[in-house]
């Protein structure tokens, strides 16, 4: 077995096509492929290295129906406490959805900044952006989310799986399930919000909804 280290994909960027275009389901059948298996090691260790807390499979080039997500004590760590609280953010382990189906519940959202890793340049010091928002990158903008989903669909091994997320879960997973649609967070933050992660402490416009759920 040669154990030679395969570069990792690298992550596209707004502007490539396949950012702004909906992704193809995967069909069943080709769930445990080795190249099906093969994107999914891509995209979790291209999550972990950005580091960001999720990611897409058109994030690397890939127009599938598949998403990743993980969000750990340590990632967790960098942000302040009231924000952590503010935004019902909790670690959770890895997560892989192929062909995920994103049902909102209830009617509460909430206002926070995210922001993508397609979106803008990579910084130098990624961890202290981390906290702040869902990927790592230099811009954010505020967008509104629902505070409870629900999501079905397939585990790396084909077999069907639910989950019901809420707070900050909640919304990387819609966050995530937006790239198969072919939306980045650009296309439905409110107006105004959009800065860089320099200037993210810096008040909002009058007239913004104020930070927090609903
Ligand atoms: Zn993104």
């Amino acid at each position: 077995m040669g154990e030679k280290k395969m570069a990792l994909p690298d992550i596209v960027k707004a502007g490539d096509p396949v950012l702004h275009e909906p992704a193809q389901e995967v069909r069943p059948e080709e769930i445990g492929s080795e190249r099906v298996q093969k994107i999914v090691d891509d995209m979790v260790k291209v999550m972990r290295k950005a580091p960001g807390v999720g990611l897409a499979a058109p994030q690397i080039g890939v127009p599938l129906r598949i998403i990743v997500l993980e969000d750990t004590k340590e990632y967790i760590s960098y942000a302040a406490k009231e924000e952590i609280k503010a935004q019902d953010r909790r670690p959770f382990d890895l997560l892989v959805v192929i062909n995920p189906k994103l049902v909102k519940k209830g009617n509460k959202t909430a206002f926070f900044f995210e922001g993508c890793l397609s979106v803008g340049k990579s910084m130098m010091s990624p961890l202290v952006a981390l906290g702040q928002a869902l990927c790592v990158d230099g811009f954010r903008a505020v967008v509104e989310r629902h505070l409870e989903i629900e999501v079905t669909g397939f585990d790396r091994d084909g077999q069907p799986i639910k989950i019901n997320a809420s707070g900050w879960q909640a919304r990387i997973f819609q966050h995530e399930c937006d790239h198969l649609e072919g939306t980045l967070y650009v296309d439905k933050m409110t107006p105004r919000t959009f800065r860089t992660v320099d200037n993210l402490d810096l008040p909002l416009a009058i007239g913004c909804p104020k930070l927090g759920a609903r």
